[in-house]
Formats: structure tokens, sequence, C-alpha cells
């Protein structure tokens, strides 16, 4: 494998084949396109990304998810990130778009969605540069809005299959047993992030750091933003999104 931690602080020139597909992408006729998702802890951006990435043409970006992964299989990546991710904390910015940056250069899809990037005010800025150079167009900003009661009473209830990653919920989606994976027998524990206390700091930060990103799409591309409220039908907005990034 190859040493990813050299590139941490400048992914601009990660690697030459970064270069050769850009260049490939460039030379595409039809433009490539991104939608982005905002929404607070428990507020179906999962379900709602992967209904979306049901598309052929459609790949999803989840931070989260990417961050997550990578610390499965890089060690060093991982004593500096866990911390973080069991606290409910912020990732410094250059992480989080280093992961991005390699999972840009691996998708073969056209058109790209969003979650879990940016986060912060600060990380727009870093969010257009990606687009930029990755010749992608963003078309649209979903966001989706949650009370912290209602997130915590959705999270507290969710069981994660610690062998195969399968997720039930013991409110809404139950396993047969409760503490059993119907898929493969393992066991089911509750994520470190979906304790109570850890969800409600959770939002807190989402509140204070991405608030002002809600704010500022709101704003500045008031075209391309809508809002989901977490009671509407997950089938609407992903289909308003796929809609959004493959036409015309
Ligand atoms: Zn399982």
């Amino acid at each position: 494998m190859k040493n990813r931690n050299q590139n941490h602080n400048n992914w601009m020139i990660h690697d030459d084949n970064t270069r050769h597909k850009t260049q490939d992408m460039k030379n595409r006729k039809h433009s490539r396109n991104a939608a982005l998702l905002l929404g607070p802890p428990g507020s179906g951006k999962t379900t709602l990304a992967n209904a979306v990435a049901a598309h052929e043409d459609i790949s999803k970006i989840e931070a989260g998810a990417l961050l997550k992964e990578r610390i499965r299989t890089d060690e060093e990546m991982a004593s500096h990130l866990k911390p973080y991710l069991e606290k409910g904390e912020m990732v410094p910015t250059q992480c989080v778009e280093s992961v991005l940056a390699d999972r840009l250069c691996e998708i073969t899809r056209a058109h790209v969605l969003f979650d879990g990037f940016p986060r912060t005010e600060e990380q727009i800025r870093r969010f257009f540069a990606l687009l930029r150079y990755q010749t992608l167009h963003l078309r649209s900003v979903a966001i989706l809005s949650l009370d912290v009661d209602e997130a915590i009473e959705r999270l507290v209830t969710r069981r994660v299959c610690s062998e195969c990653g399968a997720v039930f919920n013991l409110a809404n989606n139950p396993p047969e047993r409760s503490d059993t994976c119907d898929q493969c027998g393992g066991e089911l524990v509750r994520r470190e992030d979906d304790k109570p206390e850890v969800v409600r700091k959770r939002f807190d930060v989402y509140e204070r750091q991405t608030g002002p990103v809600v704010a500022s799409f709101t704003r500045e591309y008031p075209q391309l933003t809508f809002e989901h409220p977490s009671t509407a039908l997950i089938s609407q907005a992903a289909e308003r999104i796929q809609r959004e990034l493959t036409g015309p």
C-alpha cells in the first residue's frame, strides 16, 4: 500500500494518476455535477445518500464513513483521528480533504453526492477548490432538518453489527434478537457516538460549526438549496437530487 501520510498537507500534488484522470474528465463532453447534503446527526443523511447513489451515474462521498474506513486500514491515521470521532469532535480539515481527494480519484461515475463535507465555514472554500479540481459543478444542496430530542430518540435505539456493519433500529427496524445480527449472526453493538450525551454534543457541534454553512449556502445559492424536513419522504428528496445531478 502506498504511503498516504506524506500527502496529508497537499492533495493538489497527490500523485500522477490524479492529474491524468482529471485530464480525462476534462475531455468528457458531458458536465460532471455535484450535490451536497447538510443535516444534523440522525437526520437520515446516510439513508438519503444511499437512495441517491442507487442511480448508476452517481457516486456518494461520505466523509464520516471514509474516515472510519481509513482508520481501519491506516494505523497512523487511526491513532490521530480516533479521539476526535469517539468524542464527537471535528476532525482536522486537512485529514478529511486528503481522504476525500483519494476517494474522488477512485470513483468512475460522472456525478458525486457529498455528505459530511464541508462542515465548517472555512471548509466551504476548500470544498469549492475540490470541485474545481475535479471539474464538478454544484447543482443541488439539500438541507435536512431535525431537532435534538428527535435525533436522540432515533440514535439511542440504533444498533450496528460488529462483524458486517449492518444497521438496525430497535424502534423501527428491529433485528429478530436484540443482540444478534440477522445477516451474519455477529454481535450488535451501540456505536460509541450514538450514546445520548455524545449525540447531544454532536448536535451542539453541528449547530455551532455547520449552522453557518447552512446559512451561507442558503444565502449565496438560494436557487440550488432546498430544505427537507425529517418527516418528509426520503424518496422525494432522493428523486429531486438525482434529477438535479443528471438533468440537462
Ligand atoms: Zn452482521
